[in-house]
């Protein structure tokens, strides 16, 4: 859980990588909007990897059985490095949508899920300094959204 500088677009490179058989295998398309002139960020890779893959995990199973398309996208927003995490799914319902990121909610039936996957998410951006955000539309899709602080340039 050691920070290095770290390339947003690389490392978002890395985790599509990762997924891909497993999306290919549901019919979820990628698309990927990456800016890459943002400037590099300091976090340990493998912490932000497990919140990249819990989001793209839940994407890829929101939109179980017909597939759909996931969008990854990264971009400076207002002085912090932003990433995105869209699909094309279900939605969350209003009624559920405060709820998401407490330990132990889960909509999935026993033994699908555990209810942790976003409370750790949560955990791990927030102790990063950064903060993580949802918007859904039901019957359009859900979006998440990653903000982190980028360190002052080296001088
Ligand atoms: P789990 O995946 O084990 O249920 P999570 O903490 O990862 O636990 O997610 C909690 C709940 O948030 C899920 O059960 C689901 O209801 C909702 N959710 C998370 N991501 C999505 C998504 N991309 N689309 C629709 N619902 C989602
Ligand atoms: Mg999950």
């Amino acid at each position: 859980s050691r920070a290095t500088e770290m390339s947003v677009p690389e490392f978002i490179r890395e985790v599509v990588d990762i997924s891909m058989q497993q999306a290919r295998f549901a019919q979820v398309e990628f698309d990927l909007d990456l800016d890459e002139t943002m400037p590099r960020i300091s976090a340990s890779a493998t912490e932000l990897q497990q919140v990249l893959l819990n989001l793209v995990n839940n994407a890829i199973q929101a939109m179980e059985p017909e597939g759909g398309r996931l969008s990854i996208g990264c971009a400076m927003d207002e002085g912090q490095a932003a990433i995105t995490v869209a699909d094309t799914g279900p939605g969350i319902p209003a009624a559920n949508l405060g709820r998401i990121f407490d330990p132990f909610f889960t909509t999935k039936p026993v033994g699908k899920g555990s209810g942790l996957g976003l409370s750790i998410c949560f955990g791990i951006i927030h102790q990063m300094g950064g903060e993580i955000d949802v918007e859904s539309t039901v019957g359009r899709g859900t979006r998440f959204t990653i903000r982190l602080p980028v360190p002052p340039p080296a001088r």
